[in-house]
């Protein structure tokens, strides 16, 4: 068993935060961003000092390596993001950049023996903040090996035009061009040159800390599915039009919200989770009575009958009438849960055991790049826990033991992984 160093992780957290440093405990990172390049740089500046060799692929994810004794062998892989979201924390996404920067940084000092080259890897725009969708770059990446509903949504071509949300005239192409990162496609992951990936991230919830665990073994991405429900009313004055007469669409769907909490509840699933987070009310003027609602909701769970069930339950909203107005309801897109390659699973679990950390499987609610990845290669996760479950803002935090844990968990598996 091997320990990774807590005097150099916690050194790696302060100097990471600084970059993108909003002033207020969280950082701003948008991907490419002059911040994004500046920790990109500390990254392979780092990975430099321990000889490791550095490439880009055409999409700017970066790839450290350090050789092992067979130089046949096939890479084992770890990585995640370097950006964020707006007012992010300092550990989504960061803390496996740092994590596998920290694996290799021990394996190199303590001279490990290790037969596979092992690389540390930076995901480009998995946040997708300034250029949407999230995970854009693992899409294009893992493109060829996704499923046909995912796939339809990552067409190369498609993700070089996204417009940045700040700037129409800015492209996610313009920003790769101009950031000195974009390398050669024939570098990008690929499952000829690389055998195995893992990924450590946060917990980005209070599983783990309501448990009193520090360390999470990921079994899987939940299974989730999003739909959006529309309504349609009739826009009418809000001072002269009689109640009894109106069609007023955000009653409508505010009416349809409560039932589908009470319907969805009443199926009693206690890992069921469900959001709507986004709505759109038109013409949204306060004299006016809305004629157009929508709103989506998101669903999230590992097993595909419970899905099914809540779907059931979504799709007959369609089937009623709510304040007078009628209600359609559409997908947006759907993705079964994805398990972890049970191999790699055993390994973290069987590396947690030996650091003697605290531990629990659990399930990501969340999407991660790993995901992706999963269907090119065999893939893991780990996670480590969040204080209070906050993430996506600037409180976001974790220790620098739990994170250092993390990254020793990540090592001793990795070695596992190497040895098979
Ligand atoms: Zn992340």
């Amino acid at each position: 068993m091997y320990t990774c160093s807590l005097e150099r992780m916690t050194d790696k957290i302060e100097t990471f935060s600084r970059f993108g440093d909003a002033g207020h405990g969280g950082i701003t990172r948008y991907t490419l961003s002059e911040a994004d390049i500046a920790a990109r740089n500390e990254f392979v500046k780092r990975m430099e000092k321990i000889k490791a060799i550095i490439e880009y692929d055409d999409v700017a994810n970066v790839y450290a390596t350090i050789q092992g004794t067979d130089p046949d062998a096939k890479r084992i892989v770890m990585g995640s993001h370097t950006d964020s979201v707006k007012n992010g924390g300092n550990y989504d996404g960061i803390l496996g950049v740092m994590s596998a920067m920290e694996v290799l940084e021990t394996v190199v000092e303590k001279d490990i023996p290790h037969t596979h080259p092992l690389t540390a890897m930076i995901w480009t725009n998995e946040e997708g903040s300034l250029y949407p969708p999230a995970m854009m770059v693992s899409g294009i990446v893992c493109y060829d090996y996704l499923p046909e509903s995912i796939k339809e949504k990552f067409k190369y071509e498609n993700m070089l035009s996204s417009v940045s949300v700040l700037d129409p005239c800015d492209t996610f192409k313009d920003a790769l061009e101009r950031s000195g990162f974009k390398g050669d496609a024939k570098n990008r992951l690929n499952p000829d040159s690389y055998e195995s990936m893992f990924e450590i991230h946060i917990e980005q919830g209070p599983i783990l800390e309501d448990a009193g665990k520090n360390i999470g073994i990921v079994d899987c991405v939940l299974g989730m599915f999003n739909y959006r429900l529309r309504f349609y009313g009739q826009t009418v004055h809000a001072g002269t039009f009689p109640m009894n007469k109106r069609q007023d669409a955000l009653f409508a769907a505010s009416q349809a919200i409560c039932h589908l909490h009470k319907e969805i509840d009443a199926l009693g699933y206690p890992e069921l989770v469900y959001t709507t987070g986004e709505i759109v009310c038109h013409p949204n003027v306060h004299t006016c009575v809305p004629d157009y609602v929508d709103f989506c909701i998101d669903v999230r769970h590992e097993s595909a009958q419970v899905l099914d069930k809540v779907l059931s339950i979504v799709k007959g909203c369609a089937e009623k009438e709510w304040a007078g107005c009628n209600c359609e309801v559409e997908k947006m897109w759907n993705r079964d849960t994805v398990y972890w390659d049970k191999t790699l699973f055993t390994y973290a679990k069987e590396a947690a055991e030996e650091v003697d950390s605290s531990h629990m499987v659990v399930h990501s609610g969340a999407g991660h790049d790993a995901q992706f990845a999963a269907y090119m290669i065999p893939t893991t996760m780990l996670f480590v826990q969040s204080k209070d479950g906050l993430s996506h803002c600037e409180p976001e935090y974790s220790t620098p033991e739990q994170c250092t844990e993390g990254a020793t968990v990540l090592l001793n598996a990795v070695l596992k992984a190497d040895k098979s």
